[in-house]
Formats: C-alpha cells, structure tokens, sequence
C-alpha cells in the first residue's frame, strides 16, 4: 500500500502552478448518525490548537462505524464536544493518540474519569505512542484521593472502572475488529520521536487523519484516493516572527512541526481524496477564505472544508 518510490515521484513532481478556481462550500451536515451496521462518519470534535478557543476545542475526531466510536485524539474540552455530539459518554470502543504534546491529550483524564462517573466498567482501550503507558499511569496515579473517595464513599462507583489498557504502538496495522482496520503511519513532527497519523479503513470508507505533521511522505502514500483527508494546516501567508523572547524561531519551528495550506494543497493534488477537511487550524489570523486560498495555491482543485467542532463527514 506505501509505495514510497511512487510518492517520491509524484513529490519531484510536485511544481503545480496556481490553479485558483473552484469553490467551497463551508457547511456543517446534520445527518443523524444510523444504526446501519457499517455506515461511517467523521465528527469533529475539537479542531483548534493549543490556543483556547471556545469555537475549536482541542484537537479530537472519531470515527463511527455504525455504533462503533474511535476516537482519535484527547485535546481540551472533549468530553462536552462528545455530549454535545450526542456521542457515548460512558466509554468508546478505542481511543488513538497521534503524539503526546500536551493540546492532544489534555482531555485524557477527562475521557477516562468522566466516562467512569458515567458508567463505563470496560477497560478504556487506548493505542499511542511510547509513553503513553507512563503517562496514563501517572494520570490514575495523580487522582487517587477521586477513586478512592468514588470508589469506597457515598458514590459507589464501580471499582476500577477507570482502567485503561494502553497499547504502545509500532507503525503499521495497530487494530484490526468487525472490518475495522486502523493503521499507524509515522509522520515527521519536529523533535518527537514519535508521531502518528492514522488511516481507518471501514468496509464503507477510507478515512486518514494526520495528527500533527510537516509534509511526510509515509502520509502522502498512506493517503492516496481516500475518501476523507483529515489534515492539520497553517496559513502560510501569515507566518511571519513572533515578537515575544524566542519568537524569531516562530517561522523555523512552523516547517519542521506543521504543514502550510499551500503545502497541503500540494499534497492533496497528489493523494486526489474525494474530501479535504482541515482541522488543528493555526490561522495566525487568516480566514476560511485565506486558508482555501491557500490550499488553491498548492494545486488542490478538489471538495475542500474548513473544518468546524462538531462537523459530521
Ligand atoms: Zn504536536
Ligand atoms: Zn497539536
């Protein structure tokens, strides 16, 4: 399925000239979710950043595959962004992280005590990086006055039933249940070691989202003719220092962590999906206008969306 040599090809290639034209339509589907057994669809529930926004909670996204919840990502604020999705409160069938900066996984106390409180008694199913393990320790570890007082006081909450089972992951397929199959693509995120995108494949679509990343050719090929693109972006019209104490890095810190929208448009021109959602949107001030602009620039002349907090796809 990655066919490097061909990406590489392709990347050479990849001098499109501005191709403005075509147009979006920025627009927040309502379709209910069913209980088709298969039917899948991306909901957004956090597309911001480490700036909070009260408009785009932290990153997360799930894919549901007809009662199915995968979760993807535990930015700030997801478990209201859940309710408010009308999504389980009580637990979700597994939880997939892209990398442990701080913005996508400030919501994983909140994903696991909550759901708890609300009656989850199955072990949450959590696959990430390295590390993960350490860091969902010292999360049981630093809430321990709540368990024990939930646990053994007034609230009888069932007895570890904030338990996690943590999967430290390997690329490559990570999950594979009932025609669902989720693999792990490493992508190149500044100085981490380890950083994931993620490819769903249900047996009605094909879904990647690319955690955060600069321009990766592992994604690029793991990408090719899917049915939606979930992609992190930057204006790249925007960049510019920032005047704070190491702020002249700003720029610098930009292309070795992030993908620019006219850096995305040059990826899409080449991976064709039939929907571009973008989301971890840092505008720096740019429009939805901007941003699409942008993405014209890199050659892109497919369906583009702009995502929003609870966008279905
Ligand atoms: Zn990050
Ligand atoms: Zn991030």
């Amino acid at each position: 399925m990655i066919r490097l040599g061909v990406v590489a090809t392709l990347l050479a290639s990849l001098v499109s000239p501005a191709k403005p034209g075509g147009s979006t339509s920025p627009s927040i589907a309502t379709t209910p979710t069913t209980d088709s057994a298969d039917k899948t669809v991306v909901v957004m529930l956090g597309t911001g950043m480490p700036r909070p926004d009260p408009e785009a909670s932290g990153p997360a996204a799930a894919v549901l595959v007809g009662s199915r919840v995968f979760l993807f990502d535990a930015g700030p604020g997801i478990m209201r962004r859940m309710a408010a999705a009308k999504l389980p409160i009580n637990g979700v069938t597994a939880l997939f992280i892209t990398h442990l900066h701080s913005d996508h996984t400030l919501g994983l106390p909140d994903l696991i005590f909550t759901s708890w409180v609300m009656g989850r008694r199955q072990p949450l199913e959590a696959y990430g990086p390295h590390g993960l393990k350490a860091m969902t320790a010292d999360i049981i570890a630093a809430w321990s006055q709540d368990e024990d007082i939930r646990t053994n006081g007034l609230e009888h909450e069932a007895p570890n039933g904030y338990a996690v089972n943590v999967h430290e992951i390997a690329p490559g397929v990570v999950y594979d249940s009932g025609g669902v199959r989720v693999t792990a693509i490493p992508v190149l995120h500044g100085d981490w070691k380890e950083a994931y995108g993620y490819r769903i494949d249900t047996p009605t679509r094909s879904v990647v989202i690319s955690g955060d990343t600069r321009p990766s050719n592992a994604l690029i090929a793991a990408s090719h003719n899917v049915d939606v693109l979930v992609h992190e972006v930057y204006s790249a019209a925007r960049l510019a220092p920032e005047k704070r104490p190491g702020g002249g890095d700003w720029p610098l810190y930009m292309h070795q962590f992030h993908t620019s929208d006219v850096e995305l448009g040059r990826i899409a021109a080449v991976d064709k999906p039939k929907l571009l959602v973008l989301t971890h949107i840092i505008r720096m001030g740019a429009t939805d206008d901007d941003l699409v602009r942008g993405v014209r620039e890199g050659g892109f002349t497919g369906r583009v969306e702009v995502g929003r907090d609870l966008a279905r796809y």
